[in-house]
């Protein structure tokens, strides 16, 4: 059996920067919070160091511009740059132009931080749907090369439930990496990242990602920088947001050191390569 090479990504962004919390604590007021990101990344390049893996970090460009150093050891430590917007903002609120202009300022704080050029995107919140499906036209006409925001799934907030789940070239030349989802007959079930990552048991993760891999499917395992800090300043959210937000917060680095002991990984722009053969080789080492 051929061993599939699983997509490590993370989403860089602070505490109170998720949907989540948006109406506790909305962009005008990001700067009056303790910011964190900082020094929980540099806990996940620490563990990722120890394995020898890399993966693709989806930076915020609100982050980038204010901790460019943060940026270059990601960079540094042979990692993919990708872009997860500037402010946070739902693509689907978004016209395309408004899309299209928090791209651009995201990418030109990153870029320069980075010294690599960003060719993946990633939508806060897998914001991509049948309603703002355009916004891969967008990232195609602004030069970057795949987009990984859709979930094959029905949810409330998200989800594209008719997407192929393996990775595939939405447009000409520009490719979709979409988020992992486990069929179990008539029912999909999100896996392998974020929420579902810290509330699902370990055992429960490590079968449906092999479950995906003997379909010859690579998981797309997401987590932000903030699933590593079980000390952060806690937000007075509502009870669900809360139990989304917090739930196993002190498991997330032990499970994922356990994960990157027992699958491959690799950035997604790696795995694209294999897909199409034409990705540009900026990243890959393994
Ligand atoms: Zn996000």
């Amino acid at each position: 059996m051929v061993q599939v090479v699983n997509a490590l990504s993370f989403d860089i962004e602070d505490y109170f920067q998720v949907s989540n919390f948006e109406a506790l604590a909305p962009f005008e007021r990001w700067e009056r919070f303790e910011p964190r990101v900082e020094e929980n990344t540099r806990k996940i390049l620490d563990l990722l160091a120890v394995h020898g893996v890399q993966a693709t970090f989806f930076i915020l460009g609100w982050v980038a511009e204010r901790f460019p150093g943060l940026v270059k050891a990601i960079a540094a430590g042979g990692h993919e740059i990708g872009t997860h917007g500037y402010r946070h903002r739902l693509v689907y609120t978004l016209t395309p132009d408004q899309f299209r202009e928090d791209l651009r300022r995201s990418i030109g704080w990153i870029e320069p931080a980075a010294g690599k050029k960003v060719q993946g995107h990633r939508a806060p919140s897998f914001s991509i749907t049948e309603k703002s499906l355009w916004a891969v036209d967008v990232l195609k006409e602004e030069g970057l090369r795949y987009d990984s925001s859709i979930f094959p799934v029905r949810h409330p907030r998200y989800g594209i439930p008719g997407t192929p789940p393996q990775p595939h070239e939405i447009r000409p030349g520009f490719w979709e990496f979409p988020m992992s989802a486990l069929k179990l007959g008539r029912f999909k079930l999100p896996i392998a990242g974020g929420g579902y990552f810290r509330l699902y048991p370990y055992r429960m993760t490590r079968w449906g990602i092999r479950r995906l891999n003997r379909r010859a499917l690579p998981a797309v395992v997401y987590l932000h920088p903030w699933e590593f800090d079980p000390d952060q300043p806690r937000l007075e959210a509502s009870l669900q947001a809360r139990f989304r937000h917090y739930t196993n917060l002190r498991k997330t680095a032990g499970r994922l050191d356990r994960l990157l002991g027992e699958f491959s990984f690799a950035p997604l722009g790696a795995i694209l390569e294999n897909y199409s053969g034409r990705l540009e080789n900026h990243w890959v080492r393994r």
